[in-house]
């Protein structure tokens, strides 16, 4: 594998002065760059992580009215940050965020961190959020590496190596570092975040409007295309989960909290499980409802299925009604488990898929002859 490519004069004019110059001109507003607030930077970097601008800003306004300062949200319960994060994915962001302010609170006298060594001690903060709030909130000169500044420095440069690979990562993270502008980090990487999003596309650039087009490797070459070059991903497997939404006595629904330290951990859902070979899905429900709760069910009708994709496979949820016959629920795991009226299940952090299902719930439940 060849040396990095290091910038000549020519690169770092076009990205100090151009590139700059451009952003000055076409940055877009966003409620987080109207702040010099480090909590309030950080929060939003943790937002933007594999989230768009768009989806991103309605949930980052709603949080700071909720918690306006890192003092705030440390004090919150999770379950509180839970329900703010509800639809914005990767839950895992909003754990440790509030993991994180508990530590900024006691460790750090309520301030974020301003140097690499101690916001890297934060649970969630990796190289990329550090950079990205150093240089932004403290002008700190770290250059950041998102997937957007990876394809535009992989084109200027053309660097046909896989992305994916340690030594390709330290060799754009040195180019990225030995470009920055010295005097405006922050607003130096955010505008190469900016450029990556907007011209410098996945497919048709707008290379014609790019202010660093005249140092475009793949520019020159027509190659725009064929960078960034990544490792081919192995299918995305699917599985079949069979949930049972069990009423008691009082129609009341049964619910279970996701253990922490799992994916969605935290959230709230349906009981049920992963369908097993060939198994019928009515089986499935009634056997984990027995395996996971100790409880006997007789599987009713299905009242829904739910199509839903995560980022490394996808689901098919198969909800069942189903009748309570014998057994008081007791989760095999210690996960809390409640009994919960329907006009209160917007009082819990449910998954998406589960979201959907309740809205079909709540209508049914004002027309119950759909439902019985
Ligand atoms: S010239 Fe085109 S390919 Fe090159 S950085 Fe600009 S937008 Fe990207």
């Amino acid at each position: 594998m060849p040396d990095a490519p290091t910038p000549t004069d020519a690169h770092r004019d076009a990205f100090r002065t151009d590139l700059l110059d451009w952003y000055d001109r076409v940055r877009r507003d966003m409620p987080w760059r109207e702040t010099d607030d480090p909590y309030r930077i950080w929060l939003s970097e943790v937002m933007l992580q594999q989230t768009r601008v768009d989806q991103a800003a309605p949930y980052y306004e709603r949080f700071v009215d909720a918690f306006p300062t890192v003092e705030a949200l440390a004090a919150a319960s999770l379950d509180d940050v839970l329900r703010l994060w509800e639809g914005l994915g990767y839950y895992s962001r909003a754990r440790n965020l509030h993991e994180a302010a508990r530590l900024v609170v006691d460790e750090f006298d309520g301030a974020v961190p301003d140097t690499m060594d101690a916001i890297r001690q934060l649970p969630g903060v990796g190289p990329y959020t550090a950079a990205a709030v150093l240089s932004i909130a403290y002008e700190r000169p770290h250059g950041v590496l998102d997937g957007n500044v990876i394809r535009l420095l992989t084109r200027v440069f053309t660097i046909d190596d896989e992305v994916g690979a340690t030594r390709t990562r330290r060799q754009l993270q040195a180019l990225a570092d030995a470009l920055l502008d010295p005097e405006r980090p922050g607003d130096f990487n955010q505008a190469m975040m900016e450029l990556g999003a907007t011209l410098c596309a996945p497919t048709s650039p707008g290379c014609l409007a790019c202010p660093v087009q005249p140092v475009c490797g793949a520019y020159a070459t027509g190659t725009q295309e064929q960078y960034p070059v990544k490792k081919r991903k192995p299918p995305v497997p699917h599985y079949d989960i069979a949930v049972g939404l069990v009423f008691d006595e009082l129609d009341r629904v049964l619910i279970q909290r996701r253990p922490e330290d799992k994916m969605l951990g935290g959230l709230w859902e349906f009981p049920g499980g992963k369908r097993q070979d060939d198994e019928p899905l009515r089986e499935t429900c009634r056997r984990e409802l027995q395996e996971e709760l100790g409880i006997a069910v007789e599987v009713g009708p299905l009242v829904q299925r739910i199509k839903h994709a995560y980022s490394h496979f996808k689901i098919t949820l198969h909800a069942f009604r189903c009748r309570h016959v014998a057994g008081t629920p007791i989760s095999c795991e210690g996960q809390p488990l409640e009994w919960v009226a329907l006009e209160n299940l917007d009082d819990y952090a449910f998954p998406r898929a589960n979201r959907r299902l309740i809205e079909t719930l709540t209508e049914r439940d004002r027309q119950p002859s759909l439902f019985d």
